[in-house]
């Protein structure tokens, strides 16, 4: 390709609407551009990564033995109803009525469709087991679409579905997944890790996601680098501490603390640490109400919670209202002393001792409070979020923490949705059987800005050859010199026969513009032909590098094409 006949913006000025590194640099790189909040277009240069890093996972992909189709975007509404995540997706689902006000939606996820393809398609046991995948455009309407392509509202996702007739199957075909999902995150040149995710109901090692870590990443994940273990927060299970409490059951005080509602005004108020007290939150889970305490140092896991009480929604903080009618008392005053609704204490409250809670009444609390004595948990379980220096739950090593990327997603799916959908199939024997499923999720476009959140210096992006949007890039310092010109249009021409994916860079801008930009673009390899082109000497530089090394034409072609050939 040549540059003149390339459609590359790039922009000097850095576009205010971009938070991040990687947002800013495909703005100004002129890799993508804003259609609407969470909506993009991809450039020439862009849409070149996209297809790499599309092509990559479809190798991989069809490697692991899935097969790949495509769905549409457009769905009917029936299946997601027959789920009933017609409902649970809530706002961010795109729903819309065609002409005759029949409901559709904007795909925001495949599993129902490509259910109801296998029981529309298969016929018997013998077509089993089966892994099903497409690439795909994906909505959903975030509510807080940002960073570019990271959290975008039409996304593309790779999402593929296994179907097994038994759990070892399901095993098997998840291992398959996870294998190739390390080959596509590597061949992408990311630096990942592996964490155990929340699976919900389904428990085990049912679910795990790729990370790529970044402070600008949403997830936050434990690790430990003494024993490899790492988790999503949602799932890190904690261990409990101890702290310090005073010996012996001291009596109960009811103190007065008007206007204290924070943990944080109560140890200013009190002179005393966080956690001296145990927070107590209500939540609504589904139709009932409950409380859960943690220590006052702690947070709530909401996660680990709901899966404990196991709702079906989200668990939701209760309505101020609803709290001043269960504890009779104004917000920030609730305590387990008294309270008639189910108490969910984390494993550490139930090793304090004389701790402080709220009294249930306004502007008072109970100091010298004691487990058994004082109230019963329903439950004592782990429901707090794991901090940075808690012991790893594995080793006892101390956990390390850090924010990630959720490039991709591994889940045993078990039998929800053949069951809701009605999947099943009559096995060799004539018995009926529920046909058990995976999903393998990946973020396609967020991939790209990752590498990018990754791979980039200040003068722009770095990218390897396997998804940079060309390989090399030849520069003519002055496009005017017949020679020079000559010599570059050779270079590009060889490279070209060599399969090398290059460009050329043919415009009559002065060279400090078209070295800028070659470096802003994130070519891997570049190729400069200035004033020794007579003698046969150029300029070959990797991106990554400083060194800029000066040698005979056909020693740099040789390079660059043994260093695309080994880093593709
Ligand atoms: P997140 O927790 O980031 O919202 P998710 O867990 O809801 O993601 P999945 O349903 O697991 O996402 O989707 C599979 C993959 O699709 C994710 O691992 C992620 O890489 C990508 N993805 C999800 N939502 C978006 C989005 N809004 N924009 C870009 N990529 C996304
Ligand atoms: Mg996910």
């Amino acid at each position: 390709m040549r540059m003149k006949n390339l459609l590359v913006p790039t922009l000097r000025e850095v576009p205010a609407e971009a938070e991040i590194t990687s947002h800013k640099l495909m703005l100004r790189a002129a890799y993508i551009r804003r259609m609407a909040a969470g909506i993009y277009s991809y450039l020439p240069l862009g849409l070149r990564t996209l297809k790499k890093v599309e092509k990559i996972i479809r190798e991989e992909m069809d490697r692991a033995g899935a097969q790949e189709l495509l769905m549409p975007a457009l769905l009917p509404a029936e299946a997601y109803q027959s789920s009933g995540r017609w409902e649970v997706f809530g706002p961010s689902m795109f729903k819309m009525k065609d002409r005759y006000g029949r409901d559709y939606c904007l795909g925001p996820t495949h599993e129902e469709p490509f259910t109801q393809t296998v029981i529309d398609e298969v016929r018997s046991y013998k077509e089993y087991p089966m892994t099903l995948y497409q690439i795909q455009t994906k909505y959903r309407d975030e509510g807080r679409p940002r960073f570019g392509l990271m959290r975008s509202r039409e996304f593309i996702m790779k999402d593929a579905y296994s179907f097994d007739l038994t759990e070892a199957g399901l095993d098997e075909s998840y291992k398959k997944m996870y294998n190739a999902y390390c080959r596509i995150f590597e061949r992408l040149g990311l630096d990942f890790t592996i964490v155990d995710a929340d699976s919900g109901a389904m428990g085990g090692s049912g679910s795990q996601e790729f990370m790529v870590k970044s402070p600008v990443g949403e997830d936050s994940i434990a690790y430990c680098d003494a024993c490899g273990y790492a988790a999503n927060y949602e799932k890190a299970a904690c261990i409990p501490t101890e702290k310090d409490f005073p010996e012996g059951e001291l009596a109960l005080e009811k103190i007065k603390t008007p206007e204290v509602h924070t943990i944080e005004e109560l140890v200013e108020f009190m002179g005393t640490e966080p956690y001296v007290f145990a927070k107590t939150i209500i939540y609504k889970a589904d139709d009932k109400y409950i409380a859960a305490m943690v220590r006052g140092d702690r947070e709530i896991n909401e996660v680990k919670l709901k899966n404990l009480v196991g709702c079906v929604d989200d668990l939701e903080l209760a309505a101020p209202s609803v709290v001043r009618e269960l504890t009779n008392a104004q917000v920030g005053f609730a305590g387990p002393v008294g309270l008639d609704i189910p108490i969910y204490a984390d494993l550490e409250v139930a090793k304090m001792r004389n701790f402080i809670v709220g009294a249930n009444v306004t502007d008072f609390h109970y100091k010298n409070v004691n487990i058994h004595r004082d109230f019963e948990p329903t439950v004592t379980a782990d429901i707090r979020v794991i901090t940075n220096g808690d012991a790893c739950p594995k080793c006892g090593q101390p956990i390390k923490t850090a924010q990630g990327i959720e490039v991709g997603h591994i889940f045993k799916l078990g039998t929800k949705y053949s069951k809701a959908l009605g999947l099943t199939c009559t096995d060799e024997s004539g018995k009926p059987a529920t046909v058990i499923m995976g999903c393998y999720g990946i973020g396609v476009t967020r991939c790209m800005s990752a590498a990018i959140e990754q791979g980039n210096d200040e003068n722009g992006i770095i990218l390897p050859p396997s998804i940079a949007p060309f390989e090399v890039i030849v520069i003519p310092v002055n496009a005017k010199e017949e020679e020079q010109m000559q010599l570059a249009e050779k270079i590009y021409t060889e490279l070209k026969n060599a399969g090398i994916d290059a460009l050329l860079d043919d415009r009559e801008e002065r060279a400090g513009v078209k070295f800028k930009d070659a470096d802003l673009i994130g070519i891997p390899v570049r190729i400069v032909v200035g004033k020794k082109c007579g003698n046969g000497i150029v300029e070959y530089k990797l991106r990554k590098n400083p060194d800029t090394v000066e040698m005979t034409v056909s020693e740099a072609i040789e390079r660059a094409k043994t260093y695309i050939r080994e880093n593709l």
